[in-house]
């Protein structure tokens, strides 16, 4: 094809897309090469299907918890009108990541599996295309762990559990990570038994593990049994009709169900790629390796997304793509700070992140990382919502800067934000003492941490002598 182009990008998801179209606004000559469905996996089996999944559960949820003076009803649920929901919004959104729209933004577009046929050349439809760069972005899949006799039992996984046509009555969802627990709320709350099975000591692992255990309250509070610390060893049966058998804190036990739901674990997409061919390395766990610049161990060749191992969400893939375009089509003169990157567990209540866990920040600064908090018991917004089971934790350096941040809240994801923005810039959390934020808002929950911070500081040499010092001039001026 042609004389080559100055970016070939492989794989049409997110990370592939943004790759694309900002190389393309920054005027290179670009073509992106998709195996299947521009759009990837957060529009068809990600973020997208499971986010109005939950839509359709929370509703469900609404009507049978009732509210003050509102008596609860049993909601009337129609599965397939809520699949029908879940491909309606899908469609609504999949022209945004279109063919026509990547041909619209300057992004030519080739349909096929594109392979390395050596370090400056890829294969695709037979035909070979010559790059003077060029990006990985072929994501990740699911990875099925290795239990004897799971493969055969026809496990769902995040790519396939949008093809079912009726909800089953006994799901087990294999994993308490963010898509296990989203999933296993929703279907509990359409109407499905569900175990979900850990295998570490709590759910979502990553998170403070105040957030694990408020989570693991309300699952159980709704009916779901959680089993933690429980690791399956073998499925028998056949889909439709499966035994689990695994052990738990109290010995073996054994889980009857209709299906099961593997969440345990991604692995990155690289099959048939022709990486070896092209001199891109990946590293023990099978994703490309990249340093802070995306660049791979070929230096015209950069990745970007899930495929890069790095965190997978697709505002990383975005950032990333982002990043990959400018570093390849300009300089590579940006890097990526995996430390500083927000992300939110959309279940009920929503589990939002940013930056380093206490921990985390513990063992990087040591004794002098402050924490600010505040149980939202005595937040007024959610005493009148009658949801104060969560809090705002604020987690500091020793100057006081923000270096992560975990809110647990019904719009935790929307509160998120604004300490996003002082850890990327490395802000102190008491600046924000002074931006007045609206009462009786979710958002007091971070102004008031902020205020205490500020409070705590005033306490503090120097500021305590200057606030001691102006105190004595008042009262001795005030006297004449
Ligand atoms: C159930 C679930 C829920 C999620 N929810 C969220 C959420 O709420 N928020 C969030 O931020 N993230 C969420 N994620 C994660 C998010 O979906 C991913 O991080 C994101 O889609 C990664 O984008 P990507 O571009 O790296 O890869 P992908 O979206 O996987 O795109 C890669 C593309 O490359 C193509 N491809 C692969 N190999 C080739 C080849 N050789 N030639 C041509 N094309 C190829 C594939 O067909 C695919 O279209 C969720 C994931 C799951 C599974």
């Amino acid at each position: 094809v042609g004389e080559g182009y100055d970016l070939v990008v492989i794989g049409g998801g997110t990370a592939g897309i943004i790759t694309a179209t900002t190389a393309a606004g920054l005027g290179a000559r670009v073509v992106l090469v998709e195996a299947d469905r521009t759009g990837g996996d957060c529009l068809w089996t990600g973020c997208v299907p499971s986010k109005a999944l939950l839509a359709a559960a929370a509703a469900a949820h609404r009507t049978r918890s009732g509210g003050p003076g509102v008596s609860p009803a049993e909601p009337k649920i129609e599965f397939a009108a809520v699949l029908d929901h879940v491909r309606a919004v899908i469609a609504r959104i999949e022209p945004e990541d279109s063919p026509d729209a990547l041909r619209a933004a300057g992004v030519e577009f080739i349909h096929g599996h594109a392979r390395f046929t050596g370090p400056r050349a890829i294969q695709v439809n037979g035909d070979h295309v010559r790059f003077r760069h060029a990006v990985v972005a072929t994501g990740s899949t699911p990875a099925l762990p290795p239990v004897p006799g799971l493969a055969d039992i026809g496990p769902l996984t995040s790519d396939t559990v949008w093809n079912v046509t009726a909800l089953p009555a006994r799901l087990a969802v294999l994993g308490g990570g963010p898509s296990g627990c989203e999933l296993g709320q929703a279907f509990a709350r359409l109407g499905a038994d569900i175990v979900i099975v850990e295998a570490t000591d709590r759910l979502l692992p990553r998170e403070e593990p105040q957030a694990s255990a408020i989570l693991a309250t309300r699952l159980a509070a709704e009916g779901i049994q959680v089993r933690t610390g429980t690791t399956v060893t073998h499925a028998t049966g056949e889909p439709g009709d499966t035994t689990l058998t695994a052990t738990g804190p109290d010995g073996p036990l054994s889980l009857a169900v209709d299906a099961v739901l593997v969440a345990t674990g991604r692995q990155a997409r690289t099959t048939d790629l022709g990486l070896d061919q092209a001199g891109v390395r990946l590293d023990d766990r099978g994703y490309v390796m990249v340093d802070r610049r995306l660049r791979t161990s070929n230096p015209h060749i950069y990745a970007a997304g899930d495929v890069t191992g790095g965190p997978a969400f697709t505002h990383v893939a975005a950032v990333h793509g982002s990043i990959a375009a400018s570093n390849a089509v300009l300089a590579p003169l940006r890097g990526i700070d995996h430390d500083r990157m927000p992300w939110v567990t959309f279940t009920d209540p929503e589990i939002a992140h940013v930056g380093l866990t206490e921990q985390r920040a513990r063992d990087r600064y040591g004794d002098g990382v402050q924490v600010r908090s505040l149980a939202h018991r005595r937040l007024d917004r959610a005493i009148i919502e009658g949801d104060t089971a969560g809090f705002t934790q604020v987690v500091l350096d020793p100057k006081g800067r923000v270096l992560g941040a975990t809110i647990v809240a019904p719009r935790a994801a929307e509160m998120i934000t604004e300490l996003a923005v002082l850890v990327a810039r490395r802000d102190r959390l008491r600046g924000l003492a002074s931006v007045v934020h609206p009462y009786p808002s979710w958002s007091q929950a971070v102004w008031t941490t902020a205020i205490t911070d500020s409070a705590a500081a005033l306490a503090r040499p120097p500021a305590r002598w200057g606030v001691q010092l102006l105190r004595r001039f008042r009262r001795a001026t005030d006297r004449g």
